[in-house]
């Protein structure tokens, strides 16, 4: 296995890539085509590990940490606020993930 950095202009691209995958995945679960969603989730997620790019947070929290299922409200997942908590939880898996709700809105 190849343990190397890749060249900086390979992770450049990696990275837009990503950004598109995550895109396109807004705009399909937008459609109501979530299993298309989640295959660009999966890509997007293989090309980070490939090219060792970290995906922003942003990014992070709308797959779930268990599942990696995109995480759209009221269709794979659901919202509830408590306590300035944000709730989210994925409907596959039943996990339930938990944001600050100052943190989450900042970004
Ligand atoms: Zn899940």
């Amino acid at each position: 296995m190849r343990s190397r950095q890749k060249p900086a202009d390979q992770v450049k691209i990696a990275k837009e890539r990503i950004a598109m995958l995550f895109n396109h995945a807004e705009q399909s679960a937008k459609k109501g085509r979530i299993e298309y969603a989640n295959r660009y989730i999966h890509l997007a997620r293989k090309i980070g590990m490939r090219y060792n790019v970290r995906l922003p947070s942003n990014y992070r929290r709308r797959f779930c940490r268990q599942c990696k299922k995109y995480l759209c409200n009221g269709v794979s997942s659901e919202e509830t606020q408590e306590k300035g908590f944000l709730k989210i939880k994925c409907l596959n898996c039943s996990r339930v993930m938990r944001y600050k709700l100052k943190e989450y809105i900042a970004s």
